[in-house]
């Protein structure tokens, strides 16, 4: 079994102060981890955590489609590496919710990402509507076959995130059974587009917590967490960690 990869995404959380103060409890703790532990920071906070992230590997949460350019506000996969980043999150939900990001979108943004040498967290997930009406399946292909498609060639760099929106942020949480049957469904989409699936990491997110964090990373597909709300509170994140670690072979 591969060694997990548990990712805190803080959204757009933090301040100087509480960074620190999160980043000392999350290192102080992290010493017998048995997993890959990273924190995906808002872009400001990017040079003090690259500081302080002792343990941590540095992720950001989102990165421009653009090389480089007169594009107001957005920020460059080369600026990112510059200050050591090494997972950039693209396509989360509410990126394609509120930022009207397209499958194209994120594609661009994934090749992007592996250009420049940075690992993307691909966020796919359906909403509650399409869970309802049958349709996990065909948006979740439909969203991952994107990135395929402009990626196919080095999609074994990428790390995917199966998100349902409506397990985000909500307290609602798949079943392991449900997380792990689109896992599988990931899985085996990958595994037709490269011979090096295996060893791409699949993450479960949404509302993953200290008390579920177990039973879900147990399960075949689910290859570690990205985890939001959980990930501001260093003891909650820490016993994901714990969870993950547990699991080492
Ligand atoms: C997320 O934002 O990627 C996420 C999974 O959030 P939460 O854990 O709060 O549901």
């Amino acid at each position: 079994m591969k060694k997990k990869l548990i990712a805190g995404n803080w959204k757009m959380n933090g301040g100087l102060a509480a960074n620190e103060a999160l980043l000392t409890a999350l290192n102080a703790g992290l010493d017998s981890a048995r997993a890959d532990v990273a924190v995906c920071v808002p872009a400001p906070y990017l040079s003090q955590v690259a500081a302080l992230r002792g343990g941590l590997e540095l992720g950001a949460q989102d990165l421009s489609a653009h090389e480089a350019g007169a594009y107001t506000g957005e920020v460059s996969a080369a600026m990112l590496r510059e200050f050591g980043v090494r997972y950039v999150i693209v396509g989360h939900s509410e990126r394609r919710q509120y930022h009207g990001e397209t499958d194209d979108v994120v594609a661009r943004k994934a090749q992007r990402a592996l250009a420049a040498g940075l690992v993307p967290i691909v966020c796919v997930g359906e909403t509650l509507e399409q869970r309802e009406a049958g349709q996990t399946e065909q948006v979740v292909k439909r969203q991952l076959a994107a990135v395929i498609h402009l990626n196919g060639h080095c999609i074994s760099e990428i790390v995917v995130a199966y998100e349902p929106v409506w397990a985000i942020g909500t307290g609602k949480t798949a079943t392991p059974q449900q997380a792990q049957a689109v896992h599988a469904v990931l899985r085996a989409q990958l595994q037709a587009a490269s011979a090096h699936a295996d060893r791409i990491h699949l993450l479960y997110g949404g509302s993953m917590n200290a008390a579920n964090a177990a039973e879900l990373l147990a399960q075949t597909d689910i290859d570690g967490g990205l985890i939001g709300g959980a990930s501001l509170k260093a003891p909650d994140f820490l016993s994901i960690v714990a969870a993950a670690s547990a699991l080492a072979t």
